[in-house]
């Protein structure tokens, strides 16, 4: 190794020395020496390294003679149709060959299908014993002239995906009317190509289900491109089907269950085991039979649906506050592994798990121990994504875990040198790695001086994206997820010993302090009221109220984690009159994260809707200096709303401007100086007006628990203005507002506020109270609730300014950073979406237009915006959008706020 790059270091040498004069030669030759030190010292222990594993594994690709697509950083290229003795443009392009038999096809695409389902009866259809196992060039020579007879075949595919870096196919499934053909795609690798006309020819149809990946992967490993193909998934889409999956087909159509986990099998496996066999077959055989039912859906729909084309979807060009250190250590690990894995021809997955990326880059451990032990930590609560055993750490780690080592020291300064440097090593003369058809084009392409270059913006840094994505993910789940079940199912009955409700523990024992019930069952626990309610829940419609509840996402179903979210935004619901609040269960529903950003982000876009439809802007703007006014802040007109400076966006930016400012790429600085400029209405800022930005819309006691925990110390605000007096009205909530909200988000709760204690503008009560509580949804609800919604509000607040430091935890672009993250445990009482006066003023403008019926119909639009966003299919029973939220149970009823301190006066 030395020796090479000490030729080449010479070289480059003498070609400085000759062209530039002497002082900056020699300045050059000055870095030139330190780079080649570091990266020798980066390479230095290699040299002890263990060898690599590879040396002593045969993978079966390794038969093949020829790959189109390698693991080098080039691009794709195209099978070309036509001789190349003029430059066509498809060659000159690199475009799709039969791009224009795709669009034609497209563009006349009703060939009227029906008649290719001749003989496609449901009685003919079921799968016989009989199968053709294709593995010799004259089987498939064979099978070609079979398919160029018929009018439709079933297509799929099965891949290998673990132990390659691009995966590769393992077997390709063929079913016509009459034949199941399974083509072991390993031994007839380098032959598939005779495929090509039949899959090109547009008079015969493809039958695929979902043929996304399947297209993609026959391009990919035989340039096999499909031309007039039927998409049973598509078919799904188009006809609105509640599940699309083929299991759901096999199930509804064929009446055939299929066990959808052996897709991960190691396809590579020969002989395939029966029941393999077995999986692969049926996933073609039926589908011409699918195809058929559906078809004749299609047509009653009088919408004929062919060819859809793929493309490939561009980057999520976002950017977020992070941990710098975190990120990068991320960034330079998902690199490294992308390269590794195509060095290797491995799965990212087979060489480092995410969770062990983040895991790594979180602890930076520091010894071989250290690093061996994180990667199994991060491991063993994962569930194993495939049934192949995994080894952690793998053996790509193992054998060069040097590499690893340098990468977490942080010393690097140019990670693409080393990464330059990496493939040299491993691949170049002497190199620990084998060569191979997949990773000679790396070494050739890279280290020929072709100016490729490997960061950024290929594979591993978009990868670093997702993994910091999942991080966020992980931290936000667990963070704010309800820490217990939320629904108890506690019953109250009549006294007639008619079920009236299920609720929580608490509610139960309210009653029970009070003397107003007996208890009389155990498990679960249950009551009777002593007194007589005035109404049933089934009189009044209301069969929601007597639903058992489950502890699931509703959107989805998932049981593992939920969070609470509210139908109708808080910003509106806390300014509905009393009465109106009453029936907050039906509007408060659980959501996993996922489900969850979904019905935010389109609440979000909602208000929106609604703030322009009222004329009401959704921020309230703040656009003198602050040490002047002291006033309350003016809505300012229409126009404003476009300017969206949330509180937390506005903090977010501060502070990480005042913490980074300096070493911020300057596009990223300017964009953060923008979104505070825009605050102080375009005026020019100092670090004075970002520390106070830092305050905007906490109350006092919210400022000094910041500054004492955040430990974050003024430097530039003097100390005439005394930021803790400053802006009291700008952005949160006023101490009544908060009391409002207390007790509105106090969710069907029967303990009044008053009465335990929930108002008291205590630091620590919402912590305590979270502790505490034995049922989480009354409990937690009135404060700790806020705490949620901003949670959730920041790592959303995009939804308002995808510029916005926050993220979106669907786009990729959450992670709130140490800041926010301690910004939000901090705010758990503040509405950081600073909607609240545009909620009052909406809520006050339907009172006085359309009375009480316009706030009904207006949570009618919320719980429809919902319905239309999620889909939910885990709504209890009897949940409705119409739902009139009547209910009254009479004089010591909690749902009438007013009759809750009368009726605790006559039970005390
Ligand atoms: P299928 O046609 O559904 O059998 O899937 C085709 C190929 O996609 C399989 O052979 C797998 O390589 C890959 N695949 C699809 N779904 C999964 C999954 N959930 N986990 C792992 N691999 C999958
Ligand atoms: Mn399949
Ligand atoms: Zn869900």
């Amino acid at each position: 190794m030395c020796v090479t790059f000490g030729a080449a270091a010479m070289a480059a040498e003498n070609e400085l020395l000759r062209a530039t004069p002497l002082a900056i030669a020699a300045t050059c030759f000055f870095a030139l020496a330190i780079s080649v030190y570091l990266i020798k010292q980066f390479f230095a222990k290699s040299k002890r390294s263990k060898p690599c594993y590879l040396i002593a594994e045969f993978k079966p690709q390794y038969k093949f003679k020829r790959v189109l697509a390698d693991n080098s950083y080039s691009q794709f290229k195209h099978l070309k149709l036509h001789a190349a003795d003029s430059v066509s443009e498809e060659e000159e392009l690199n475009l799709h060959p039969y791009k224009g038999e795709v669009s034609r096809l497209m563009k006349n695409a009703n060939v009227g299908i029906l008649e290719l389902f001749d003989g496609c009866e449901k009685w003919s259809m079921e799968m016989g014993g009989e199968y053709v196992w294709v593995e010799a060039e004259e089987q498939l020579r064979e099978l070609v002239v079979d398919l160029s007879n018929e009018e439709v075949f079933a297509v799929d595919t099965e891949q290998h995906g673990l132990r390659s870096f691009l995966g590769f196919t393992a077997l390709i499934q063929i079913s016509t009317m009459s034949k199941d053909y399974l083509i072991d795609t390993i031994a007839l690798h380098d032959v598939m190509g005779l495929l090509r006309p039949v899959f090109a020819n547009p008079a015969i149809c493809k039958m695929f289900h979902g043929a996304h990946n399947d297209v993609l992967w026959l391009q990919r490993d035989f340039h096999i491109y499909v031309v007039n193909l039927f998409d049973t998934a598509k078919a799904c889409d188009i006809l609105s089907k509640p599940h699309k999956s083929l299991a759901y087909l096999l199930e509804t159509y064929c009446g055939v269950a299929t066990n959808k986990l052996l897709q991960r099998e190691d396809w590579r496996q020969r002989p395939l085991s029966e029941e393999m066999i077995q999986y692969a077959r049926v996933d073609a055989h039926y589908l011409l039979y699918i195809a058929y039912c559906l078809y004749l859906e299609l047509k009653q729909l009088e919408n004929g649906m062919f060819s859809n084309w793929l493309c490939s979807s561009g980057m999520d060009n976002t950017d977020e506050e992070y941990s710098f250190q975190f990120q990068e250590l991320v960034r330079r690990l998902c690199v490294w592994r992308d390269l590794m894995a195509r060095l290797h021809d491995e799965s990212l997955r087979f060489v480092l798990s995410d969770n062990a990326i983040i895991a790594l880059a979180a602890k930076i451990p520091t010894t071989e121990a250290d690093i061996y032990s994180s990667m199994l930590e991060a491991d063993s609560d994962v569930e194993s994504v495939t049934m192949v055993p995994l080894q952690t750490p793998s053996p790509v780690v193992c054998s060069h875990l040097d590499d690893l080592f340098c990468l977490l020291r942080g010393k690097i300064t140019k990670l693409d040198d080393i990464l330059q440097m990496c493939i040299r090593e491993h691949l170049g003369q002497g190199g620990s790695c084998p060569l191979s058809a997949y990773n000679y084009a790396l070494l050739s392409k890279t280290t020929l001086g072709t100016g490729s270059r490997i960061t950024p913006n290929h594979n591993g840094f978009r990868a670093s994206k997702q993994v910091a994505k999942m991080a966020s993910r992980q931290l936000f789940v667990q963070k704010f997820s309800c820490k217990s079940p939320v629904y108890h199912n506690c019953k109250i009955y009549a006294s007639d010993g008619r079920l009236l409700c299920y609720c929580d523990q608490r509610k139960l024992q309210w009653y029970l302090n009070r003397d107003l019930a007996k208890l009389v069952e155990e498990d679960p626990l249950s009551i009777i009221l002593l007194f007589e309610p005035k109404g049933r829940p089934e009189d009044e419609d209301n069969d929601f109220y007597i639903q058992k509840k489950k502890n699931i996402c509703v959107g989805c179903g998932e049981g593992n984690h939920y969070l609470r979210y509210r139908i109708i935004p808080s910003c509106y619901r806390i300014h509905f009159p009393e009465h109106l609040k009453s029936h907050r269960s039906h509007d408060i529903v659980l959501l996993c994260v996922d489900c969850h950003e979904i019905a935010h982000t389109a609440a979000e876009k909602y208000k929106k809707q609604v703030a322009a439809e009222f004329g009401i802007p959704l921020f309230i703007c703040r656009v003198a200096d602050l040490d002047k006014t002291q006033n309350t802040p003016t809505s300012l007109p229409a126009s404003c709303e476009e300017i969206n400076v949330s509180p937390l966006q506005l903090r977010i930016a501060s502070m990480a401007l005042l913490r980074h400012g300096p070493q911020m790429p300057s596009q990223r600085r300017e964009e953060l100086m923008q979104t505070v400029m825009t605050y102080y209405g375009g005026r020019e800022i100092t670090d004075e007006d970002l520390e106070k930005a830092l305050l905007v819309g906490m109350s006092p006691h919210e400022r000094r628990r910041f500054k004492k925990k955040r430990g974050y110390t003024f430097k530039h605000i003097r100390k005439s203005s005394n930021p803790i007096d400053a802006e009291e009205d700008i952005g949160g909530r006023p101490p009544v507002t908060i009391k409002n909200a207390a007790h509105d988000e106090d969710e069907d709760s029967l303990h009044t506020n008053t009465t335990d204690g929930y108002q008291q503008d205590d630091d620590n009560i919402f912590e305590d109270a979270k502790i505490t509580a034995p049922c989480s949804i009354d409990a937690d609800d009135s404060l700790s609730d806020t705490k949620i919604v901003s949670g959730i509000g920041s790592i959303c607040i995009s939804s308002n300014d995808d510029t916005s430091g926050g993220g979106n935890l669907s786009n990729g672009k959450t992670h709130p950073s140490e800041e926010n993250e301690t910004l939000l445990k901090n705010d758990s009482k503040m509405s950081l979406s600073g909607h609240g006066p545009h909620g009052k003023q909406v809520v006050e403008y339907l009172l006085k237009e359309h009375g009480e019926d316009g706030v009904r119909e207006f949570c009618q639009r919320w719980r429809h915006v919902f319905v239309e966003a999620l889909h939910p299919r885990f709504l209890p029973g009897g949940w409705d959008v119409k739902h009139s939220g009547k209910r009254d149970f009479g004089e010591f009823s909690v749902y009438k706020p007013t009759t809750n301190a009368s009726a605790a006066a006559i039970a005390g």
